[in-house]
């Protein structure tokens, strides 16, 4: 078997190969064209899927088209909105505090620089790099749980925080790909790399990543085991 690919080697060879399969993704919420919408998008998309986020937010908007309208909400008002999409209470909470900070702080202008978005109510790593790159045109390493795993299934990052993984991928893709990166796992760890079966036999980067190749070493040692076994039988 061939040596492996490591570190910046590794990540630019991922980049390239799943460039090839699915071109170049984009973030799955429909909120993506402006900023606030985005960041509540984001909230709302914490332990539910995008889509659900999509089909519930065009009725939040119908009734909180401005940023001043869930700041003057109570967070009562916005629960029915968003029930669907699990822990409602809390998200509602967030959206109504973040739309008053960013009132209060930013002039209604959500800020683009992570140190400030860090400061707004409900908004962790994962959101701030989100909007920083979705929103803002800027590059930023998303890591949200596709990320995590694929990042160590590969062979990228042996850390369990989300913090830290994506310090590992900071310093192994290149800058100018770290928005993308986060597209192309989410979208890999959907379609091939899922955290309960990864199909690794169907899956672009086998031969390069660290899970892939214990794989296919398993399976070669399997296939001599065979044929050792039919030659034995066949020379009985
Ligand atoms: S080879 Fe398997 S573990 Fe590695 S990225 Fe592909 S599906 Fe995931």
């Amino acid at each position: 078997m061939q040596q492996r690919p490591r570190g910046k080697e590794l990540a630019e060879e991922v980049i390239r190969r799943l460039l090839a399969e699915y071109g170049r993704p984009e973030t799955t919420l429909d909120d993506r064209d402006d900023p606030w919408r985005l960041l509540v998008a984001a909230i709302l998309a914490a332990q539910c899927t995008d889509e659900r986020v999509n089909k519930i937010t065009p009725a939040l908007w119908a009734r909180f088209p401005e940023m001043k309208d869930l700041a003057e909400a109570a967070p009562q008002e916005i629960e029915p909105y968003i029930r669907s999409c699990g822990l409602f209470r809390n998200k509602a909470k967030n959206i109504h505090a973040a739309a008053c900070h960013i009132l209060r702080e930013h002039g209604g202008e959500v800020p683009s620089d992570i140190d400030s978005l860090l400061e707004v109510p409900g908004v962790g790593r994962k959101i701030a790099n989100l909007l920083l790159g979705d929103a803002f045109g800027k590059q930023a390493v998303v890591v949200d749980t596709h990320c995590g795993r694929l990042a160590r299934r590969i062979g990228l990052s042996k850390a369990k925080s989300p913090a830290k993984v994506e310090k590992d991928l900071m310093r192994a893709v290149p800058e100018s790909s770290w928005t993308l990166w986060g597209h192309l796992m989410v979208t890999h760890g959907r379609e091939v790399c899922m955290a309960r079966s990864p199909n690794c036999q169907a899956c672009v980067l086998e031969d390069i990543c660290l899970e892939g190749r214990k794989l296919l070493r398993r399976e070669a040692r399997e296939t001599a085991k065979k044929r050792a076994a039919e030659s034995e039988e066949a020379g009985a």
